[in-house]
């Protein structure tokens, strides 16, 4: 009657301009449904799988601060975004059948559970897909940090950070035709570069907790699957 081995856990960073798909701003739908279909594949796989997602594709603080905006006031206004978000890819991942919890940082209990760390373990450990809506809760940090928090909270096997380009480059590949892609990349190349994946404050926390990055286009229908077999593109921070 020996125990279970544990199942492998991963926490999968969207963005919120991921959902914008090709739209310039809020969510489309059908690109919300696919990235559902994309989760639910990963789940049948045997993963243990859970979401912070971001808010940019309605509100970012910073922006509205450089207009004037005060700074905090901004950013609880972009961290509700993150709530509306997350409210929807709840909705496409319970039709695809897969059990959704979303949990907040702000207390917001008439739509989702307040984060309490120890619940949302147990929810992974029964199969449900947790989606971290709200940021870590505070003003003058992002979605990024948010990611790498609760990848460390829960104790995940690595994080997958999902954008809109297939990796880190040495240039913008949009831009300039010789940038070339990495494949692997150290937390330290990273900072010291100063390359724009993740800020500062996300990769230290990675670091320090040894937890593997990978980067990868997320607007690729059945990235994410591939991604978790090992299949490229993307670049690994580790
Ligand atoms: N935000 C915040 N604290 C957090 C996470 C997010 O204040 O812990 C705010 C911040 O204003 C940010 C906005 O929420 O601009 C949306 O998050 P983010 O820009 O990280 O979203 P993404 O770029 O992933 O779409």
């Amino acid at each position: 009657t020996g125990e279970m081995p544990p199942r492998k856990r991963v926490l999968l960073k969207v963005s919120g301009e991921a959902l914008m798909g090709t739209g310039a701003y809020g969510v489309d739908q059908q690109t919300v449904e696919r990235i559902a279909a994309d989760v639910a594949e990963v789940v049948r796989s045997g993963w243990e799988v859970c979401l912070v997602v971001g808010g940019g594709n309605i509100f970012r603080g910073l922006a509205a601060a450089a207009k004037g905006m005060d700074r905090a006031q901004g950013d609880y206004a972009g961290m509700l975004a993150t709530v509306i978000n997350a409210l929807l890819l709840q909705n496409a991942l319970e039709r695809e059948q897969l059990p959704t919890r979303v949990m907040s940082a702000i207390a917001m209990s008439s739509i989702a559970e307040p984060y309490i760390r120890r619940r949302a373990v147990r929810h992974m450990e029964k199969g449900r897909v947790v989606i971290f809506a709200a940021g870590t809760g505070n003003p003058f940090f992002t979605t990024d940090t948010a990611a790498a928090l609760r990848a460390a909270e829960m104790e995940c096997d690595v994080l997958l950070k999902g954008t809109q380009v297939d990796g880190v480059y040495s240039a913008d590949p949009k831009h300039d035709p010789s940038a070339v892609r990495y494949e692997e990349l150290t937390y330290m190349d990273v900072l010291s570069n100063q390359l724009s994946v993740m800020d500062a404050a996300a990769i230290s926390l990675a670091r320090e907790n040894r937890l593997p990055i990978v980067v990868f286009n997320i607007g690729e229908p059945g990235s994410f699957p591939r991604v978790m077999r090992g299949e490229g593109p993307f670049t690994r921070i580790i």
